[in-house]
Order: structure tokens, then C-alpha cells, then sequence
């Protein structure tokens, strides 16, 4: 299910594939270890702590605060419409950190580190490529399916 998440897929069958589903479903999802109970983002096949094998996924809340952020200006392959937008990097509320791009309820210039923010799932589903991701959005949006993009 990775090959959701674009083109190119390195990693076609992972103990954590079920992120992507869970992902498509509007759930973000960490690790937790079944031995020790520690909690992980981005989900771990194998535990960091106690290296167990075994997890359950635990849904978070998606909210966190932004830790740093940058505009982009030079495309990468493949966002060449894009240009400029701006990427922000967050510590979520539960545990670990991700990097995504700012959602339509927030506008460059509010942009602030510490500013919270809610992580939202998106999909791009007009191919049979399915495709999801995740922006950051003002605190109180809501999980919402989006064909539009
Ligand atoms: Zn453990």
C-alpha cells in the first residue's frame, strides 16, 4: 500500500504498510510495542526500545506544534505547479515528529514556530494510483476526504 504514497515505491511490503490504509481511512497512526508499550511515530516494525517485533497501531490526535518550517521556491520533480509553498516540520502531541506541507486554513504569512497545527489526511484518488498524504491545517479542522487535488 506505500505505492499510494507516489510514483516511486521503494518499499512495496513493510510490516507498518497498514499506515497507508489506515491513512486513506483518516487515521494517523504510531506503533505501539506490545512488550513495552512504547509509543512511535513514524510507526517502527521493530520496537527502538526493547527492539520487540510485535506492535498494534495506535491512532494520535494529529495535533502538534510547528517545531521549524521553510518555503520552498525550487521545485522538486514532480511539484513544479507548486512553487512557492511552504513546508512545516511538527512535534505531535503523543510522540515523534513529521514534515508536510501547510493545508489551505493556514496562509504563509501566519506561519509561526510553536504555532499549533492539526495534521490532516488527504487523498488524490482521480487515477487508479491512489494517493495520500497529509497537510497541516489550523487546530480544529476536521479530517475531511479531498478529491480535489
Ligand atoms: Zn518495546
Amino acid at each position: 500500500m506505500f505505492e499510494w504514497f507516489g510514483k516511486v515505491n521503494f518499499c512495496p511490503h513493510t510490516k507498518v504498510d497498514g499506515f497507508a490504509a489506515h491513512l486513506r481511512a483518516g487515521r494517523l497512526m504510531g506503533s505501539t510495542c506490545t512488550a513495552c508499550g512504547h509509543l512511535s511515530f513514524p510507526p517502527r516494525a521493530d520496537c527502538p526500545v526493547c527492539r520487540h517485533g510485535e506492535f498494534e497501531f495506535t491512532e494520535l490526535s494529529g495535533k502538534g506544534t510547528v517545531m521549524t518550517y521553510t518555503t520552498i521556491a525550487a521545485a522538486p520533480a514532480g511539484f513544479e505547479d507548486e512553487v512557492p509553498f511552504d513546508l512545516g516540520v511538527v512535534d505531535l502531541a503523543e510522540t515523534g515528529r513529521l514534515l508536510a506541507s501547510f493545508g489551505e486554513t493556514i496562509k504563509a504569512a501566519e506561519i509561526a514556530i510553536d504555532m499549533p497545527v492539526q495534521v490532516v489526511p488527504r487523498l488524490c484518488e482521480e487515477s487508479a494510483e491512489i494517493k495520500v498524504h497529509y497537510t497541516l491545517e489550523k487546530p480544529g479542522t476536521t479530517w475531511v476526504k479531498n478529491d480535489s487535488e
